[in-house]
C-alpha cells in the first residue's frame, strides 16, 4: 500500500507555526515511507478565505521546501461532487432534511444547557418530509446506538459513544457543504491512508468515521498531533509574538532551522536536537510523537538557527544573506566578498538579521561609535598611537592579513605598548565597535581606503 498524507489548511490567514509543523509531520510521514504528500485548500467557508492566504500559505510550503506531490487541490473546484455524494446520501436514507426554525433550534439549545446536557440536535426532523423546495439543511443520519472506536496513532485507542454525536449538518441552506462532509469526501477521493492534524480536530473524527462508513469507504488511519502552547502555557497565537511562518523569514531564520525546530516540539528521538533533514525523514516514526502539549520556546529556536548559521555552507549563507543586507540598503556587490563576512562574522550572530546589522560596517561608514566601545577605546592617549599605526598601514605594499597584522606589530613594538592599546582603539575606529573578528582580518576585509579614512574620522572625534 503506498502511503499518501495530506496538509489540509484553510486560507483564512497565513501559514503559522502549527499548520507548519502539521505539514513536517506529514511531508516526513510520506517520504519515510515512500509515499505521496498532497496539499489541499479547504476554502469552502467563503467569507474567510482570500487568495492572499492562499498565495501566504504555498509561499511558506515553498519557503521551507515541503514539496507536494500532488494538489493543491481546491475544495471550491469540488462542489460538485460534494453535492454529489449528499443527494446519494439523501437517496439511500443516510441523510435527511431539516427546516427546523433558528428559534426551535436556539431554544432546544436553551434547554438543554439548563439542563446541563452537551448541546445537540434531537432529530426532530428525522421522519418527517421535508419540502426540497423549501428552505432546509441537510442532516446526516448518524447511527443512534454503538461506539466509535479508532487507534489514534499518538493518542492510542479512543472510543466516543454514538449517544454523544448528533446529526451533523451536511449541507447548508445556501446549498454549501460543510467541512466534515468536504473532509471525508476528498480523504476518501484522493486515497489519503493517514490523517496526521492537529487535536483540535479530534473530536471532528468520530464523526467523518461515521461519513465514511455509511457511504461505505475505508477509513484512513488517524494520528492527532498535541497543540503547541505559548511560553504562558495557553495555546500558541499571535499574542506570543511571530507565528507566521513568513515572519521567520523575514526576522532572519533559515528554514532548516525552523523545520528542525519544529521536528522537535511534539516529537524525539534520544536527546537528539539536530537533525539534517534526511535524518529526520528516516529517524521520523508517528509513535514517537508525544502526547502531551509542547512549549514553542523562541530561545531554543535561536539556538538552533546559530547552529545552521554556523554549520552551512557559507555560500548559501551569503545567498540567504543578501535580502537582508538589502533591507539595509546595502549592495554586497559593493565591498568585500560576502561568502568571506559570513565566514567572519557567523559566530557572532543568532539570525541573518543580526548577521547583516553587524556586518554593515564592513560595506559603508557607520554613522556614530558604540558609544561605550569609543568612551573605552578613543581617549586622547589614543590619537598618536592611532597616527603611528595609520602611517605604517599607509605604507603597505599589499593589503592583505599578514602585511596588515605585521604593521600593526611593528607599531606596537616601535611604541613599546601592548598589543591592545594600538589595537583596540584601531578596532573601534574601523568597526564603530560592532563584533568583529581578528583585526587584521577585519582590517582586510574593510580595505585600505575605508580603514585610512575612518581611522582619521576617529582622531577627529578625539579631537572633537
Ligand atoms: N482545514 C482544517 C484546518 O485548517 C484541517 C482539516 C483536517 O486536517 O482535517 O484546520
Amino acid at each position: 500500500m503506498t502511503i499518501r498524507t495530506r496538509c489540509a489548511p484553510s486560507p483564512t490567514g497565513y501559514l503559522h507555526v502549527g499548520g507548519a509543523r502539521t505539514a513536517l509531520f506529514s511531508w516526513l510521514f510520506a517520504r519515510k515511507h515512500g509515499g505521496k504528500f498532497i496539499l489541499r485548500i479547504e476554502d469552502t467557508d467563503l467569507e474567510r478565505s482570500t487568495r492572499e492566504s492562499v498565495n501566504a500559505i504555498l509561499e511558506g510550503m515553498t519557503w521551507l521546501g515541503l514539496e507536494y506531490d500532488e494538489g493543491p487541490f481546491y475544495q471550491t473546484h469540488r462542489f460538485d461532487r460534494y453535492n454529489e455524494v449528499i443527494d446519494q446520501l439523501l437517496e439511500k436514507g443516510l441523510a435527511y432534511r431539516c427546516d427546523c426554525p433558528k428559534e426551535r433550534l436556539e431554544k432546544l439549545r436553551e434547554e438543554q444547557m439548563a439542563k446541563k446536557l452537551k448541546p445537540r440536535y434531537d432529530g426532530h426532523c428525522r421522519c418527517r418530509e421535508v419540502d426540497p423546495e423549501k428552505p432546509h439543511v441537510v442532516r446526516f443520519r448518524n447511527p443512534e446506538e454503538g461506539t466509535v472506536v479508532f487507534q489514534d496513532l499518538v493518542r492510542g485507542t479512543i472510543r466516543v459513544s454514538n449517544a454523544e454525536l448528533d446529526d451533523l449538518i451536511i449541507r447548508r441552506s445556501d446549498g454549501s457543504p460543510t467541512y466534515n462532509l468536504t473532509v471525508v469526501v476528498d480523504d476518501a477521493d484522493m486515497g489519503v491512508t493517514h490523517v496526521i492534524r492537529g487535536d483540535d480536530h479530534i473530536n471532528n473524527t468520530p464523526r467523518q468515521i461515521n461519513l465514511l462508513q455509511a457511504m461505505g469507504l475505508p477509513v484512513p488511519q488517524y494520528a492527532h498531533l498535541p497543540m503547541i502552547l505559548g511560553d504562558d502555557g495557553t495555546r500558541l497565537s499571535k499574542r506570543h509574538g511571530a507565528v507566521s511562518v513568513m515572519q521567520y523569514m523575514h526576522d532572519g531564520f533559515l528554514p532548516e532551522a525552523l523545520l528542525n525546530y519544529l521536528v522537535r516540539l511534539g516529537w524525539s528521538h534520544g536527546d537528539q536536537e539536530i537533525f539534517s533533514l534526511d535524518e529526520m525523514v528516516e529517524l521520523f516514526d508517528l509513535s514517537e510523537v508525544n502526547r502531551s502539549p509542547s512549549t514553542f520556546n523562541r530561545e531554543k529556536l535561536l539556538w538552533i538557527n546559530q547552529h545552521y548559521l554556523i554549520h552551512d555552507d557559507p555560500k548559501r549563507i551569503a545567498r540567504l544573506l543578501s535580502p537582508h543586507m538589502g533591507d539595509l540598503e546595502i549592495d554586497p556587490a559593493e565591498g568585500p566578498d560576502l561568502v568571506r563576512v559570513v565566514e567572519a562574522q557567523r559566530e557572532r550572530a543568532r539570525t541573518l538579521v543580526e548577521l547583516a546589522e553587524i556586518s554593515a560596517f564592513y560595506y559603508r561608514d557607520f554613522e556614530a561609535f558604540d558609544e561605550k566601545a569609543a568612551k573605552k577605546a578613543l581617549r586622547p592617549a589614543a590619537v598618536e598611537l592611532l597616527q603611528a599605526v595609520r602611517e605604517r598601514l599607509a605604507a603597505l605594499e599589499n593589503w592583505e592579513r599578514e602585511e596588515i597584522r605585521a604593521a600593526i606589530e611593528a607599531t606596537v613594538k616601535a611604541l613599546e605598548v601592548g598589543f591592545g592599546k594600538v589595537g583596540m582603539p584601531l578596532r573601534v575606529a574601523v568597526t564603530g565597535g560592532a563584533p568583529s573578528p581578528d583585526l587584521d582580518l577585519t582590517l582586510e576585509l574593510v580595505g585600505r581606503e575605508a580603514t585610512l579614512r575612518r581611522i582619521d574620522k576617529a582622531i577627529a572625534w578625539i579631537h572633537g
